[in-house]
Formats: C-alpha cells, sequence, structure tokens
C-alpha cells in the first residue's frame, strides 16, 4: 500500500484538491487561511483551516485535525482509504503502481482466533485495534463496529448471550475490521 499511498499524498496538489470540493483555495505554493465546510453547520463564515502546499496537507482549527490528499478525500467523499487512493488514481492519473493490494479480496482474510482467548479478551483486543485506526477506516465505520461491539457486550451481561455466542459474535466484528482495512468489501453486512 505504501508506494501507492505515497504517491496519492504526493502526486495531487492539496490547493487543487480543495479548490475540486468546493474549499476556497488560492492556486499559490504559500500558506494560506480557508474556510472548511466539514465541521459545525458546513458553513464556516470564518477562515478556520491553513493550506501547507510544502507538506501538501492543511490543517483545520474548528476540527481539530490535519489531513494529507487521501484524508481529504476520504471525508469529502465519505469513502475509505484504499477507495480514495484509487480515486486520486483515477482522476488525476497516476502511475499504475501494483503492490498486490488490489489481490487482497476480503475473502482471503484469514484469522487465527484462539478458542481459550475470553469475550472480555477479544472486545479488548477489537476495541484497542479500533482506537488505533483512525488513519485507516472512516470514522462512522469504526464507530459502527465499536456499537456493534457494544450491543454484544450488552446483551451478553443481560444473559441475552452465551459466553461462547458472544465470543462467535465479536470475532465477526473483527473479521469485519479487517475487511474494512483492505477496503474492498465497502460495507460487509
Ligand atoms: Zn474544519
Amino acid at each position: 500500500m505504501s508506494k501507492r499511498s505515497d504517491q496519492a499524498k504526493r502526486s495531487v496538489p492539496i490547493t487543487h484538491l480543495l479548490g475540486s470540493f468546493g474549499f476556497r483555495v488560492r492556486d499559490s505554493d504559500r500558506k494560506q487561511w480557508i474556510g472548511c465546510h466539514l465541521h459545525g453547520s458546513g458553513q464556516d463564515s470564518k477562515p478556520s483551516a491553513a493550506v501547507y502546499p510544502d507538506t501538501n496537507s492543511w490543517y483545520c482549527w474548528g476540527c481539530g485535525k490535519a489531513r494529507n490528499t487521501i484524508q481529504t478525500v476520504m471525508e469529502c467523499k465519505g469513502i475509505g482509504f484504499g477507495e480514495a487512493i484509487r480515486w486520486l488514481e483515477q482522476t488525476y492519473q497516476l502511475a499504475v503502481i501494483d503492490d498486490g493490494f488490489e489481490h487482497q479480496a476480503p475473502r482471503a482474510v484469514t484469522l487465527d482466533f484462539n478458542p481459550t482467548e475470553t469475550s472480555e479478551q477479544i472486545a479488548h483486543r477489537v476495541d484497542s485495534l479500533l482506537a488505533s485506526a483512525s488513519e485507516l477506516i472512516p470514522a462512522e465505520r469504526r464507530a459502527k463496529l465499536w456499537f456493534g461491539l457494544d450491543v454484544i457486550q450488552g446483551r451478553l451481561h443481560d444473559g441475552g448471550l452465551t459466553e461462547e455466542t458472544a465470543k462467535g459474535e465479536m470475532r465477526k466484528i473483527y473479521v469485519r475490521f479487517f475487511h474494512d482495512l483492505s477496503n474492498t468489501a465497502g460495507d460487509v453486512e
């Protein structure tokens, strides 16, 4: 993934990309302030964000985050990491780099589970994976997986699920996480 993501981060000028998503950006290679429509009501009356052409990124104080080209596409289009890279490659006709990423079909994801692991341990593992994947999986997908985990834990505590069933359900969330990571499946339901 890294060669393709590096190319996608470097080859598309951030000012051009932001302009294409309706941000009012000047074509300049100097730092500039812009309004950001990714936070609040989407109507940013004051310029909350700074664009840094030298690092090909921008930072919004309203959102409290920095974004490169890939993150910008992910959020403006509501798509995943791999899809954003493909979109940049196609839209800006970047060089085709075969790093094998396309061949990682979701079904090829095989995960070994330790049968002695308790539901609590699985929940903890999924929870920390989700927490560490903020750059890789869109927030709404992570929130959905987290919510699923919560529901399972709640039902386990209420006695609505046995430990074994809860473990099976949590492992499904774990598998979905990797599906989202390889990002070829979109919504795996
Ligand atoms: Zn913002």
